[in-house]
């Protein structure tokens, strides 16, 4: 897809925003902004594999796997799978965490579940102390903030996501943070999104929720009545026939539409 196919989406979505039901009409008069962490405003996967070179050093992995990269494609498909299956509620917590850090170990026969409990106390350690923000998260953050009360929904782990929030010094700019575990509900599930609602003490046709998860966002999102934006830099053709209010390949992108 070229820039013009992406203008005429955002066109398109701004078309479909007027002659919705929406009572607000193009743009919205939205009051509340709800916003996605994890490779919405915090760089996760950069963080990630940073966090996971420096553990691959530390801990000689190379005595192992050919690569990093070798390490870190197996380790993040694994990953993946799991998170997957974490937000279908088919595996817990603790078999995530040490599950993706024991499988690239036995992918290459090794069988050490100590090292695999080491990498990730290690990982979980380094990684909420990692600053790379995704491209104009902080502009985006800046832009918003006097004009809407802001608020992160995630599915993250409660002890990492505040220590994100702060070593990126970025936790002013929200009025409440909303995370699963206190919500007791994971995105897709609209339960989360109407715990947030309730903080705010707002209704789901003055918010907008800003994601880059098509699944746990965007989906989420519209389960609770609350209008999208999707945030997606690869998007493609297959992606044109998915649903979302409003498609954005950047963040900066997002003031053009409220
Ligand atoms: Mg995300």
């Amino acid at each position: 897809m070229d820039y013009f196919d992406h203008y005429f989406k955002i066109v398109k979505n701004l078309e479909n925003a007027a002659n919705s039901n929406s009572p607000l009409g193009v743009g919205g008069n939205y009051k509340y902004v709800f916003l996605d962490l994890d490779d919405t405003i915090w760089d996760f996967h950069a963080n990630a594999k940073s966090s996971l070179r420096e553990i691959y050093e530390l801990r000689q992995l190379n005595h192992y796997f050919d690569s990093f990269d070798q390490y870190f494609s197996i380790y993040a498909k694994r990953n993946l799978e799991l998170w997957d299956l974490y937000g279908k509620g088919e595996i817990t917590k603790e078999y995530l965490s040490l599950e993706r850090f024991s499988h690239p170990l036995a992918k290459v026969g090794v069988q050490d579940a100590d090292l695999a409990l080491k990498i990730g106390k290690e990982y979980l350690e380094m990684l909420p102390t990692r600053t790379a923000l995704v491209p104009y998260a902080k502009e985006l953050l800046e832009y918003l903030a006097p004009k809407y009360p802001l608020t992160i929904v995630s599915n993250g782990f409660v002890e990492v996501q505040y220590r994100k929030l702060k070593s990126c010094q970025i936790e002013h700019y929200f009025s409440h943070v909303v995370l699963s575990e206190e919500a007791k509900a994971l995105k897709p599930d609209k339960r989360i999104f109407e715990y947030a609602l309730q903080l705010n003490n707002a209704s789901a046709a003055e918010t907008i929720m800003i994601g880059d998860s098509y699944e746990a966002d965007i989906i989420g999102a519209r389960n609770a009545g609350i209008d999208q934006v999707w945030f997606n830099p690869t998007v493609n053709e297959i992606d044109h026939n998915l649903v979302s209010s409003f498609i954005v390949r950047q963040l900066n992108e997002i003031p053009e539409i409220f």
